[in-house]
């Protein structure tokens, strides 16, 4: 390890085996053997760099997240089932998130509306499900995962062009 604390001007041998020059003139005296020593743990800029880029794209997906992400998508798509909503459109990112955000948004909108005795069963689901299948854009679902009940309600009244393609049967 070159280091040194008598110049500003020191090599400092990076933990990854490069060695660069570094400017301690900006650090004062009694510090600077301690910054070049912490240095010398680190890796240089540009291996950090590459380092913490490899581990954004290799970051590991347990096999039970993966399996509880799939879970939750079928549970989502086997209620739209049941419900009638149409499969949901949009980019590969969309569509599953769209579905979920759905779900997630009915089981709420339920709790709030009927399950609170705000609505009857027959008024959501004129008010809610019967326009809740007049859209398919996943986009609609994903930009309202933080509306509020009454928000819900106007847009689904309002939704504005929220179906992509004409074949949906709903
Ligand atoms: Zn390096």
């Amino acid at each position: 390890m070159s280091t040194a604390t008598a110049t500003t001007n020191i090599i400092v041998t990076h933990a990854c085996g490069h060695a660069h020059a570094r400017d301690l003139s900006d650090t004062a005296a009694s510090l600077r053997s301690d910054k070049a020593k912490w240095w010398a743990t680190q890796e240089c800029k540009p291996c950090n760099a590459e380092t913490f880029a490899a581990r954004q794209r290799a970051k590991p997906v347990s096999a039970e997240v993966k399996a509880a992400r799939a879970a939750r998508l079928q549970t989502a798509l086997d209620d739209a089932q049941r419900m009638n909503l149409p499969p949901l459109q949009g980019s590969e990112k969309q569509i599953p998130y769209g579905t979920e955000l759905r779900y997630d948004a009915l089981r709420l909108l339920y709790e709030e509306l009927v399950q609170s005795e705000r609505m009857t069963e027959d008024e959501y689901d004129e008010k809610v499900t019967t326009l809740a299948r007049r859209i398919n854009r996943a986009k609609f679902w994903i930009e309202h995962k933080e509306s509020s009940v009454d928000d819900f309600l106007l847009d689904l009244a309002d939704p504005g062009d929220q179906n992509i393609g004409t074949e949906n049967p709903y």
